[in-house]
């Protein structure tokens, strides 16, 4: 039996929060020794894609451009435009610009350790790419970026097993010309497909964002003394609704901050292997692959204490999470139950 999906929208708009005065990034010692360190990393990683041409291949009339993990097309409504109305401009926008998503794609692989394109780990279908498109106006918008993953659900041994048949960035070229912009975006055409709580796939798309771009949107808060908490007396991050809720007003400048700390605090403190362990932990029980909505922060907290190699709930009690202890067997049992009531 095989259920398919619509084109789910997993993640959503960005570039409606573009004004902001705050966001001034701390950075400590040891961080700015690493930052700096990845930044040498990266400029060597630059350099050598740009010498082997990043083995890009372009069509005849400079509209669409493919690289090892992506293919990038200029929508109708672009080619119209003044700057990307002849081969050349195209090609220079196109070529420049994939050679950047590459190294961009590396980063992220190396700090998290997880690869859209893999087909072991996704099910993903041979030879698929990241498709990014470009438009002058995107939705009727020139300042939504969106990211769109494709899925196809099959009955496998008893369970339902989901399969990622593609993965679709669609841009206003305003927002495609702003490098912290794609890098958010990116980072989400990544972690859409583990259906990570809210505050979890921000934080890390913001670390991305800041960390490889320089974005200067976000920056770090103080986890105790910058800790808002909603009427229930709960870390006002756990309900929160990422780009499309837009009930936050205020506080979703203070969302994305704080979630980005908490990821970077979580890096600091167990190392470079934390994320990719735990990237690895989850894909190894195939729970992105079986759970039928955004996973639990409770499930999150059971993977990342294992990455951890220690109990990570006394930590989030007291940033005033509400989350519970379980076993990986409480996990599966509550996703195979999620899973029945669904079909039922
Ligand atoms: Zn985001």
């Amino acid at each position: 039996m095989k259920l398919y999906d619509p084109w789910k929208i997993i993640n959503g708009l960005i570039g409606l929060f573009i004004a902001s005065t705050i966001g001034c990034t701390q950075l400590n010692e040891m961080h700015e020794r690493k930052a700096t360190e990845a930044k040498n990393r990266l400029k060597k990683q630059y350099v050598t894609l740009a010498r082997s041409d990043a083995g890009i291949q372009v069509s005849d009339s400079s509209v669409s451009f493919e690289s090892k993990h992506y293919v990038l097309i200029f929508s109708e409504d672009l080619q119209k435009l003044k700057d990307y109305d002849s081969v050349d401009e195209r090609h220079g926008v196109g070529h420049g610009s994939l050679v950047y998503m590459e190294s961009l794609y590396d980063f992220v692989h190396d700090i998290f350790g997880f690869e859209p394109g893999s087909q072991d780990v996704y099910g993903f279908e041979p030879n698929q790419k990241i498709k990014i498109v470009l438009h002058d106006f995107y939705n009727g918008s020139k300042h939504q970026a969106v990211t769109q993953t494709q899925s196809r659900t099959e009955y496998q041994n008893g369970g339902f097993i989901k399969k990622i048949t593609g993965i679709q960035m669609d841009f206003p070229i305003e927002m495609y010309n702003q490098r912290p912009v794609k890098a958010h975006e990116l980072a989400h055409a990544f972690t859409n497909i583990y259906l990570l709580p809210t505050w979890f796939a921000e934080g890390i798309a913001v670390l991305v964002e800041v960390e490889y771009a320089k974005g200067n949107e976000h920056g770090k808060v103080d986890l105790y003394d910058d800790l808002k908490l909603d009427l229930d007396g709960v870390n006002a991050i756990q309900g929160w609704g990422g780009h499309v809720g837009t009930t936050f007003g205020p506080l979703t400048h203070w969302c994305y901050n704080y979630s980005y700390s908490i990821v970077s605090e979580l890096k600091q403190r167990y190392g470079s292997q934390f994320y990719p362990t735990f990237f690895r932990l989850v894909e190894e029980d195939r729970l992105h692959q079986k759970l039928p909505g955004k996973m639990k922060d409770s499930f999150l907290l059971y993977y990342l204490s294992q990455s951890a190699g220690e109990d990570l709930i006394p930590f989030f009690l007291d940033l005033k999470f509400k989350v519970s202890e379980l076993s990986k067997k409480d996990i599966l049992e509550m996703i195979q139950q999620m899973n029945l009531t669904i079909t039922q």
